[in-house]
């Protein structure tokens, strides 16, 4: 079984002191390809170093909306030269947070439309994060005819899944769906997923799935967990795991155009896309 970790930060500092530890246990688990999230023009400076340095490791370059009060006028020409880098897969992390609403919203929604437009110009993929931002945030993608794109950790309602499988994004889960208090709606949503638009992701060090026993040290979550999500997502689609690790892994292939030599991922990812 392989499995694809589409979003993990493991540039945060819960994980200076053991990374290799940390891809070894992915790698053990199955987790045979991460990539690790870009959050901020810095962040996605060291993603990218990272993913130099390991071939399992890939990468994404942008600023998540928490950051968008530091953006400035050189933040998207230093995007732009990072995202044109083989090992970056996406632009993002990018979107709208009016849940924590650490950046002001229009200070948020310029600096989206930025990196929407830059993915849109390079031909990139994008990861794109909405919290509470809904329909807005559904609003701008429709606007620029984003379709080439993940709704990465989505945890909303039924409303809001609907609005991006009608723009075409592929959905990405984490372990929220493992939470018994505020994710349970998932297990019902994600039946609504098409099987080629669901992915899977860990969000380390954030989102430890709350039903892990024993719990992690100081709950860290890191991308050997990835199986556990997969697990839930499968008894909630009352399919076989092995399966939902097949059709996730080849869409996230698909989607970030990763080819991995000999899978069978790669020789079936359509000549079109
Ligand atoms: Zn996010």
């Amino acid at each position: 079984m392989q499995l694809i970790d589409i979003g993990a930060n493991l540039t945060h500092p819960a994980f200076h002191a053991d990374l290799p530890d940390v891809l070894a246990r992915a790698k053990q688990a199955g987790v045979t390809t991460i990539v690790v999230t870009g959050t901020s023009v810095p962040e996605s400076t060291s993603a990218l170093k990272f993913a130099g340095e390991h071939s399992e490791v890939y990468s994404t370059a942008g600023v998540h909306p928490h950051h968008a009060r530091e953006c400035d006028p050189s933040t998207i020409p230093a995007l732009r030269i990072l995202a044109q880098q083989a090992r970056v897969v996406a632009v993002g992390e990018c979107g709208l947070d009016f849940n924590r609403n650490y950046s002001p919203h229009p200070d948020q929604e310029k600096w989206f439309v930025a990196q929407l437009e830059l993915g849109l110009q390079l031909g990139k993929p994008l990861f794109l994060h909405s919290r509470d931002a809904h329909p807005r945030f559904a609003q701008i993608l429709k606007t620029h005819r984003v379709r080439n794109a993940v709704a990465h950790c989505f945890t909303g309602e039924r409303e809001e899944l609907e609005a991006y499988l009608d723009l075409g994004l592929y959905i990405g889960v984490t372990g929220w769906i493992c939470d018994e208090r505020r994710g349970k709606h998932l297990l019902e949503l994600v039946r609504e997923i098409p099987r080629d638009r669901l992915l899977l992701e860990t969000d380390a060090p954030y989102l430890t799935p709350r039903d892990l026993k024993p719990q992690p040290k100081a709950r860290r979550n890191e991308p050997a967990y990835l199986p556990h999500i997969l697990r839930a997502v499968a008894r909630a689609l009352g399919r076989a795991p092995e399966e939902i690790a097949a059709e996730t892994t080849r869409n996230a292939t698909t989607l970030f155009g990763l080819h991995e030599s000999g899978s069978s991922a790669a020789a079936q990812r359509p000549l079109a896309a």
